[in-house]
């Protein structure tokens, strides 16, 4: 590439020293702007990917990184020194690039020529050279990459000044953090291409809608701010997501939402935007990383379950419980991503995906429409299956709905609710963080301090490792007024293969085709028992319930008491009697005496 439409590698590693010695934002932006002026509209984006200390945008995940140990061998072998002497260098000043520089300058100081022969300046380094050098690096995998990576770096370091090869080895190493925020990144763009800051704002859309600075700046120097304002949603360039504010109180919730919303179930697991592009599909985490090896079963389930040719979706990802179906925690589902072997974390830790939003579908953007709107879309083009569900919601006008509403969503195992506005203006605000969601998470914890002795009434069915066997049982507290055993959780953890082994033949016994007498139950069990056996379980906490019998009206009309998260001990309580069994009573107790500890969120 001609010198005319490159920019020298050296203008940009001086710019960089500036913005290191800066500790005024005005002055970033201003220095910023100056290298936008001076910089080629060939390498604009090149320039700005490497002052972000990065090849490509986050979401395509080209990783640089390079470990240092690597980074080291580089340098030793440029400069034809031991790797001890690297690492002495390394340990004095703490810095990769604070070494390469001053091994450098002392190797100068002591030569004549340049260390490698020829005067220093014979083949200035370009910012093209160094972007796709690096890219290259970026690239070489299989036998031999080290080799290569290492070789790649060397002969950038032949031709780079002391202080050129700073800034190399830090990106290199991922460390090169110059702490410009793509906001300020914005400004300057807009400064330096319309003269004004004026155009922020439309340059910043485009941003939302495709969140790649080096795109953006190369579409406004090429095109002009028209140029920008025609960049659309594309179908595998993830959208900015749309953010909510925060409130704990149901009438403030309302009054900040004209007096009704849509209240949706807030799920506590991994936030998705799914693009679907014919049988393709690519997922994006909160932070616009690509996830999708990841989940190869959503891509399945997306795939089945969209009914549109090309769509962009976002819910939330839940993990599952593997024999009762019921949705743990946000904790089980990290698991599942720490988990090497992808096929084995599917197996262990199935996901179910709780759809909430459509941004695009076949052709239609659909982020200017308001709300029900946009649920109306989601609801046609999603067939909803046992892994893939539209987030349970409804229309709420009062406060006290509100808070039952709230009660059930946490008594289902989430974190609480979304509050929507539905107004005429409800569109989605790509990454802004807005009133039009309002988040209402508890702010305190319950804490189920004490285990309980529940009976067992009824089974279900167990589903994959657990087929064969029980999945869960239906549990019960006792009532000695009504002398009926009332319905409290649905256990499926805490069990060893031995004790599935041993429940079927402990519970044969008292098997019946249908619901006893005593019992009070809501739920349908697929088999049930005659009260009989105690377990010991422990939970999270206890929380209301509209599913359940115990309690039922007694704290609030229409709604009972469960335990979250139950877990079976370990401990069978041979020595008591169903009738010995916890009572609805003290449940009622320990609801009301749950320790209350903050949770600072
Ligand atoms: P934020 O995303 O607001 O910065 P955060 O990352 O701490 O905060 P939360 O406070 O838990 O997240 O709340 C927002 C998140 O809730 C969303 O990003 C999304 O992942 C999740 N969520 C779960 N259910 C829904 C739903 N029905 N609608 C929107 N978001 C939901």
């Amino acid at each position: 590439m001609a010198l005319n439409s490159d920019l020298k590698y050296s203008l940009l590693a001086e710019f960089y020293e500036k913005i290191e010695k800066t500790t005024s934002r005005i002055a970033m932006t201003e220095y910023l702007v100056s290298l936008f002026k001076k910089t080629p509209t060939d390498v604009i984006d090149k320039v700005i990917y490497l002052t972000q200390g990065k090849l490509r945008p986050d979401y395509e995940g080209v990783e640089l990184g390079i470990a240092e140990k690597l980074a080291m061998r580089a340098i030793a072998k440029a400069l034809a020194i031991s790797i001890s002497e690297v690492e002495k260098e390394y340990n004095r000043s703490g810095d990769i690039g604070l070494t390469v520089q001053n091994l450098m300058q002392k190797r100068r100081a002591t030569s004549i020529l340049d260390y490698f022969g020829a005067p220093s300046g014979l083949h200035p380094l370009t910012v093209s050279k160094v972007y796709d050098t690096l890219v290259r690096v970026a690239k070489a995998s299989g036998v031999g990459a080290q080799e290569t990576k290492i070789n790649l770096l060397i002969s950038l370091l032949k031709d780079a000044s002391p202080n050129e090869a700073k800034y190399i080895l830090r990106i290199v190493t991922g460390k090169l953090r110059l702490g410009i925020a793509d906001m300020t990144i914005l400004d300057a763009l807009s400064i330096a291409f319309t003269g004004t800051k004026s155009a922020r704002e439309i340059i910043e859309r485009a941003y939302n809608v495709h969140p790649d600075l080096g795109y953006i700046a190369k579409v406004l120097a090429t095109k002009g701010i028209e140029g920008v304002k025609d960049i659309r949603i594309k179908v595998g360039i993830p959208v900015l997501p749309m953010l909510a504010e925060r409130l704990n109180d149901p009438v403030e919730i309302l009054k900040k939402l004209g007096g009704e919303c849509l209240a949706e179930y807030k799920y506590d697991g991994e936030r998705v935007q799914v693009h679907k592009d014919g049988n393709r599909v690519l997922l994006f985490s909160r932070r616009l990383e690509n996830i999708t090896h990841h989940y190869p079963d959503v891509v399945e389930y997306m795939l089945r379950d969209l009914d549109c040719e090309k769509c962009i979706v976002e819910g939330e990802i839940v993990a599952v419980d593997l024999n009762t179906g019921d949705m743990l925690p946000f904790q089980d589902l990290m698991h599942r991503r720490r988990k090497y072997d992808v096929k084995r974390a599917m197996e262990e830790y199935p996901v179910n995906v709780y759809l909430f939003d459509i941004l695009f579908v076949d052709g239609e953007e659909l982020i200017e429409k308001p709300l029900p709107e946009r649920r109306k879309y989601l609801e046609k083009i999603v067939k909803p299956t046992e892994e893939v569900k539209i987030a349970v919601s409804k229309r709420v006008d009062n406060p006290n709905d509100l808070m039952l509403f709230f009660e059930q969503a946490v008594s289902m195992g989430c974190e609480g609710i979304m509050c929507k506005s539905t107004l005429k203006n409800s569109i989605y605000q790509m990454g802004a963080r807005g009133w039009l969601w309002i988040k209402f998470k508890r702010d305190y914890q319950y804490e189920m301090t004490d285990t309980v002795d529940l009976v067992v009434i009824g089974a279900f069915h167990g589903r994959g490792r657990r087929a064969g066997t029980y999945g869960a049982l239906l549990m019960a507290a006792y009532s000695p007024e009504e002398d009926a055993f009332k319905t409290v959780c649905k256990v499926g953890s805490g069990f060893t293969d031995e004790d599935l082994e041993q429940l079927p033949k402990l519970l044969e016994p008292y098997k019946i085709p249908h619901r006893h007498p005593r019992v009070i139950s809501k739920m349908d069990a697929d088999i049930w028992f005659v009260p009989a056996i105690v377990l010991e379980i422990i939970g999270a906490e206890i929380t209301l319930s509209p599913l359940h019998t115990c309690a039922l009206n007694k704290i609030e009309r229409g709604v009972g008491l469960a335990i979250r998260f139950p877990r079976f001990t370990g401990r069978y309580r041979f020595d008591k009697k169903a009738e010995q069994a916890t009572t609805e009573e003290e449940l009622i107790e320990m609801y009301k005496s749950q320790k209350k500890t903050k949770v600072m969120a």
